[in-house]
């Protein structure tokens, strides 16, 4: 990839790069719904990246360019940059950046020329905006010279995506990519929020299967599970329900209308599953870790039913097959993905044999994607 961006930012813009940056995809481990209730979550950076590089320019103007998209995009660099529209959309990520930079007592770099390159598929659930982000944010602050706390840099991106570009993304994706580590997972304390890692047995290897389906209501019902959330919280007594607990919501059976009762459980019982999964990796115990991991999606389908048929059917494929730990929706839900964790015994055979059955049954292919873990952002 380095020598690829270097040779496409020399042909581009007829010299060398001065600063490389390169910020990994992610995925949600298991911790489904829990961040805007306070809880906690596990996420794992994946080994394939979103690569910037830039170099300064005489000229009072960041100019923008990217491998995957067409043209290069000039904004005058002297004031907040403009959002753009149209097919320079994709800018938004890295101008959002430096619209937030002044908010987190940082500089706006001076004029610059900007290439992003990438191994990290878009639009696939493993968050290649929150890596575009956090690549050209270490970007920009190394050619202006200065530094900031990694904590720091992960708002700064996640602020971006919030505000700049008007995705209301919780903390994972740009924490994630932010503090991720080879062999590990970054545990997220969403209140806070705190990061720290846990080791991951070197055995782990991920498969991503995306269907590419995503519920028309999708929005409406993220809104609804997040109201059905505050509610059930308000009515047990707490501000969060990660303050609750699985044994108080169940003592609340009675109280709760139905369907808070469900959502209630949910999030709190996978607030515990996320301890006991890092317990169990403390352990060194991938099979425990593994069924957690389904037991996560089992809770999706039945109590936060933010599963979908084409999901539950790639888990139950996927947890009868050998060398498979376990399996679980990986994001919001709806639609999107399923991630399985398994040992390198698992191949390319048996990926192949799932996605024929799901084809058989829904008539398209997911997305196959393997990924191991990989570390997090950095400057090259
Ligand atoms: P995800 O983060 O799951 O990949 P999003 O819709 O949040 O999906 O972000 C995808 C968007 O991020 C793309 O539509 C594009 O605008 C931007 N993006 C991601 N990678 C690149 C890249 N290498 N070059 C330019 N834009 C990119
Ligand atoms: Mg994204």
């Amino acid at each position: 990839m380095k020598e690829q961006l270097i040779a496409s930012f020399r042909a581009r813009y007829g010299r060398d790069p001065a600063v490389i940056a390169r910020a990994p995809g992610r995925l949600e481990f298991i911790g489904n719904h829990t961040d805007y209730n306070g809880g906690t979550v596990l996420g794992v950076s994946i080994d394939r990246s979103v690569w910037v590089a830039v170099a300064p320019r005489a000229e009072a103007e960041w100019r923008l360019g990217s491998e995957t998209h067409a043209g290069t995009i000039t904004v005058p660099a002297a004031d907040a940059p403009a959002k753009q529209s149209g097919a320079a959309r994709w800018a938004n990520y890295p101008l959002g950046v430096i619209a937030a930079l002044p908010k987190f007592g940082l500089r706006r770099p001076a004029g610059f020329d900007f290439l992003a390159v990438s191994d990290l598929p878009s639009g696939a659930g493993l968050s290649s905006s929150a890596a575009l982000e956090l690549a050209s944010a270490l970007a920009f602050l190394a050619l202006s010279g200065q530094q900031a706390p990694r904590e720091t840099v992960v708002q700064l991106c996640r602020s971006a995506e919030n505000n700049f570009v008007g995705v209301p993304c919780g903390v994972l994706d740009q924490g994630v990519s932010g503090f991720g580590r080879e062999h590990h997972l970054v545990f997220i304390d969403c209140r806070g929020p705190k990061f720290a890692t846990v080791p991951l047995p070197e055995a782990a290897r991920f498969w991503v299967f995306n269907t590419h389906t995503k519920h028309a209501l999708v929005d409406g019902l993220y809104a609804a599970r997040h109201r059905e959330c505050m509610a059930a919280a308000k009515a047990l007594g707490v501000a969060l329900l990660a303050d609750a607990t699985p044994a108080s919501v169940l003592a609340a059976r009675d109280r709760l209308p139905p369907l808070e009762f469900k959502r209630a459980r949910h999030v709190v019982e996978e607030i515990a599953r996320v301890d006991a999964t890092v317990l169990a990796l403390r352990a060194g115990d991938l099979v425990a870790a593994g069924k957690l991991l389904t037991a996560s999606h089992r809770s999706s389908q039945t109590l936060f039913e933010n599963s979908t048929p084409e999901l539950d059917f790639l888990v139950d494929q996927l947890v009868s097959a050998p060398h498979v730990f376990g399996a679980r929706l990986s994001g919001g839900g709806f639609g999107g993905a399923v991630m399985a964790v398994t040992s390198p015994e698992f191949m390319d055979a048996q990926a192949t044999a799932v996605a024929d059955a799901y084809a058989r049954r829904f008539g398209s292919r997911p997305e196959v994607l393997r990924a191991q873990t990989g570390d997090g952002a950095g400057l090259v």
